[in-house]
């Protein structure tokens, strides 16, 4: 699986987990860093079994001890620490009814390598490492100005932020000549040396103490940003940062999102450029009738299956999937629709008595399929105007196709 769906198969797991809370102190988080001997992890587990029989309350002594046993039950059956580590967490996590806890378990291999040890019974698990692990690291300065104002944008990931606009308060025009035309030159330049060094200021406040900047672009409609630039009003580290510079049309806010598709070819791997620049292809060939946009879980799903799809457009915000099941009442097995958040149903006598065996997202079942014919993935948030469009008006679920075609029509 590619890393951008592994990423979101992830923080969807995590999504869920964090919502998931005991009935007392009772849930186990344990993060096993990569190199730690699995022996030394047993003996901890050991000691804090011996710790746990001494718990007063009866029914949260049962539970921990069951999960500590589960949690050894899990470790034996690796013979060595993984390379990245280990990720285990267990519990008797509480349901809509006091009594109906459950025991689960959940065992994974970090997607990179774990430095940190961590025990923790709590009433909920802790997955703060895990979240940050996922993260996007990688963030963008972004400076737009003109002789009367100027604004300052993060990029990261999937979001675009507007974070200051300031006014530069030097007067546009003037009338007099003579003298008095050349004093007010020398005040216009004196004010915008100013302008500048305020702009110099703000953008090293934002940007400097930001781990992740990983390049700043600079934009704006008139010559403003190459004197700033020459100047000495950006700090030497943020200079060094500086990938590009570009004209835009507007200044202020209007001007960072511009300066956004001005630089869309450096930008071009940050997941926001992605996804605006995939949804803007889709919707390019949709309104000319291209033959080569297509939508709808059904329609798409027959053109992945085709190998036809050069690009696979799915909303992050997709739920729905399927589950494989045991069901408790009638014993069969098999495969169920699940809703958002919903109960999985034996599909045999409809019982909502199941073992839930293994679920599938419908964003990880066609993102495997796009990805065994070669086609890109691209997960859309709906963080911006088009990501939402996709949802709303295309059922979440888009693709372009490497060229025109049509399914065969069924046999008569
Ligand atoms: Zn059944």
């Amino acid at each position: 699986m590619s890393e951008e769906l592994e990423r979101h198969k992830l923080q969807t797991f995590l999504e869920e987990l964090k919502r998931k809370s005991g009935r007392g102190t009772e849930l186990i988080s344990l993060y096993i860093p990569a190199g730690r001997p699995l022996s030394e992890v047993m003996d901890v587990l050991r000691s804090e079994y011996s710790a746990a029989s001494n718990i007063k309350d009866r029914t949260t002594r049962h539970h921990v001890l069951d999960a500590l046993t589960a949690v050894m039950q899990r470790l034996k059956l690796f013979k060595a620490t993984p390379p990245n580590g280990l990720v285990i967490f267990a519990g008797y996590v509480a349901g809509d009814v006091p009594g109906d806890e459950k025991l689960e378990v959940y065992v994974l291999e970090p997607p990179q390598r774990l430095k940190v040890w961590l025990y923790r019974c709590d009433s909920r698990f802790y997955t703060e490492i895990l979240e940050d692990m996922v993260a996007v690291k990688e963030a963008y300065g972004l400076i737009v100005l003109d002789a009367g104002e100027a604004a300052f944008g993060v990029l990261r990931g999937k979001s675009l932020e507007v974070v200051k606009e300031i006014e530069s308060g030097v007067p546009r025009k003037h009338r007099a000549g003579g003298q008095s035309a050349r004093r007010f030159e020398r005040i216009i330049e004196q004010l915008t040396h100013e302008f500048y060094k305020r702009v110099g200021e703000y953008a090293n406040k934002i940007f400097l103490s930001m781990p992740d900047l990983k390049g700043i672009i600079i934009g704006g409609p008139g010559p403003a940003k190459e004197e700033f630039l020459k100047g000495d009003y950006l700090h030497y580290q943020l200079k060094e940062k500086v990938l590009g510079v570009f004209d835009v049309g507007y200044s202020g806010e209007a001007g960072i999102y511009e300066l956004v598709n001005r630089a869309s070819e450096l930008l071009k791997d940050v997941q926001y450029v992605r996804e605006r620049d995939a949804m803007n292809e889709f919707l390019y060939n949709l309104a000319r009738d291209t033959g080569l946009a297509v939508y709808g879980e059904a329609e798409v799903r027959k053109a992945l299956e085709a190998g036809v799809v050069r690009k696979l457009l799915i909303s992050e915000a997709l739920r729905w999937g399927k589950a494989r099941y045991a069901c408790k009442a009638c014993g069969a097995e098999g495969w169920a629709p699940v809703e958002e958040g919903g109960v999985v149903r034996c599909q045999a006598c409809g019982s909502p008595n199941v073992d839930v065996l293994e679920r599938v997202s419908v964003i990880e079942e066609l993102g495997k399929l796009a990805e065994s014919s070669g086609a890109e993935v691209v997960i859309v948030s709906t963080e911006t105007g088009e990501g939402r469009e996709l949802l709303r008006v295309f059922g979440g679920v888009a693709a372009i196709l490497r060229y025109r075609w049509q399914p065969a029509a069924p046999a008569q």
